[in-house]
C-alpha cells in the first residue's frame, strides 16, 4: 500500500511501529473534531454518489496526523493509495509516471506539496481540473505536445506551510483544512491507544505526564512513551507511573512544559544573544546551529502558540512569557548584555 520512496527515509523498525500505532479509521483518530467531521461527511458523500472524493488540502505542522488522515481516507473510499512527496517529483515526466499509474478514484497523496518544483506544478493544474496531462513532446520545429486523458483521482496534498502554496494550486482544493496541536487530553488518549497496542503498562497520572510534555504533537507523544517503556523497563517494574514517566523525560531534557532542547536553546538564544529580538530568521538559525526551514516549520509554530514567541515584520521577539520561563525579567536581561 505505501511507496519505498517515502517510507525509505525510516529505518525499518520505525516502519513497523508506525504502522502498528497508526490509527486507520475514523473513529481511532483522536481529537481534531471539525476536521475530522468534515472530511467524513465528504467521504460518505461521494460513496453515496459513487463519486471520486473532491481534491483535500491538508495543513498543519509535522506530525499531527496528515498521513495518517491520508490513509484513513483512502481506506474510507475503498480506495487505493498512492505515496510520494513535493521534492521527490522532480521532473514533469515523474508526474506523469505517477498520474498515469492511477486508476478511476485511487488517491494520490503528496506531502510536503509546497516544495514541488514549479514546472511539475503546472502540469498539475489541468490534471486535478481537468484530468488531463499536456505533455510536450520533441524539441525544435518537431515539438508538439500530446493530451493524455486520467481517471478521475482524489489528490491528497499536505503541507506544513500553507503559506507557500500557490493560489493557482490552492484554489484547485475542493477541500482544505488545518490540523491544530492537540490538547493534553487527546494526547492522554492516544498515550493509552499506543500502550494498549504496545502492551505497556501505564498509569494514568503516568499517561497525562507523557501527554503534558508532547508540544501538543502525536508523533512526539507516541515516541516518548516509547523511550519512557524502555526506562521503566530498565529502572522500574516495567510499569509507567507518574514518577516513572517525570524522570525519564527528564534523562531526555524534555522540561516540565514539554519544551526540548532545541526549544530552550532557541529561546535563549533571543534572550541572551539577541537581547530578546526583534532577530531574523536566518541570524536565529546561524546562532542555534538549525536550518531555518526547521525552525519555521517544526519549532516556532509551537513556540508561538505557547507564547514565548511572536513573529513581527522586524523579526521574532520574545514575549514576557518567555523571560518568565527562563527565570528573568525583561529588563535583567538587557543588563546582562551591558
Ligand atoms: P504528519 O503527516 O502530519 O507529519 P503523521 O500522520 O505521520 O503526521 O502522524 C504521526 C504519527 O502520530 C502517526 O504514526 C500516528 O501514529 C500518530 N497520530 C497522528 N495523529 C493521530 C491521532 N489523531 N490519533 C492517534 N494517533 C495519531
Amino acid at each position: 500500500m505505501s511507496d519505498d520512496r517515502t517510507l525509505g527515509t525510516l529505518n525499518s523498525r520505525d516502519n513497523d511501529f508506525e504502522l502498528s500505532v497508526r490509527p486507520t479509521r475514523f473513529e481511532d483518530f483522536a481529537g481534531q473534531e471539525k476536521v475530522k467531521e468534515r472530511l467524513e461527511l465528504a467521504v460518505d458523500a461521494a460513496r453515496q454518489r459513487e463519486d471520486v472524493l473532491d481534491h483535500v488540502l491538508l495543513s498543519g505542522p509535522p506530525g499531527l496526523g496528515k498521513t495518517t488522515l491520508a490513509y484513513i481516507i483512502a481506506e474510507a473510499m475503498g480506495s487505493a493509495i498512492k505515496v510520494t512527496s513535493g521534492p521527490i517529483i522532480d521532473k514533469p515526466g515523474d508526474l506523469a509516471g505517477l498520474l498515469t499509474n492511477l486508476e478511476r478514484g485511487d488517491v494520490l497523496f503528496i506531502d510536503e506539496i509546497h516544495r514541488m518544483q514549479k514546472t511539475v506544478e503546472e502540469y498539475l493544474y489541468a490534471a486535478m481540473e481537468d484530468f488531463v496531462l499536456d505533455i510536450m513532446i520533441d524539441q525544435g520545429p518537431n515539438a508538439r505536445s500530446v493530451r493524455i486523458e486520467l481517471p478521475r483521482f482524489t489528490l491528497l496534498g499536505a503541507t506544513t506551510r500553507s503559506g507557500l502554496i500557490s493560489s493557482p494550486l490552492r484554489s484547485r482544493f475542493g477541500i482544505t483544512d488545518r490540523l491544530d496541536y492537540y490538547d493534553a487530553a487527546t494526547l492522554q488518549h492516544i498515550v493509552e491507544r499506543t500502550a494498549r497496542i504496545l502492551d505497556i503498562e501505564v498509569e494514568s497520572d503516568g499517561s497525562m505526564e507523557i501527554a503534558r510534555r508532547s508540544r501538543g504533537t502525536p508523533r512526539i507523544t507516541n515516541n516518548l512513551l516509547r523511550r519512557v517503556r524502555d526506562y521503566a523497563q530498565v529502572r522500574a517494574d516495567n510499569r509507567v507511573t507518574r514518577e516513572v514517566a517525570d524522570k525519564a523525560l527528564a534523562m531526555l531534557d524534555i522540561d516540565e512544559q514539554g519544551l526540548d532542547d532545541m526549544d530552550k536553546r532557541i529561546l535563549e538564544t533571543i534572550i541572551h544573544k539577541f537581547s530578546g529580538g526583534p532577530v531574523g530568521l536566518n541570524s536565529l538559525a546561524v546562532s542555534v546551529g538549525e536550518e531555518a526551514d526547521t525552525i519555521e516549520d517544526v519549532y516556532e509554530p509551537y513556540l508561538i502558540q505557547e507564547g514565548y514567541l511572536k513573529r513581527t515584520a522586524q523579526g521574532r521577539v520574545a514575549t514576557d512569557l518567555c523571560y518568565e520561563r527562563l527565570g528573568l525579567k525583561p529588563n535583567q536581561a538587557q543588563q546582562r548584555l551591558l
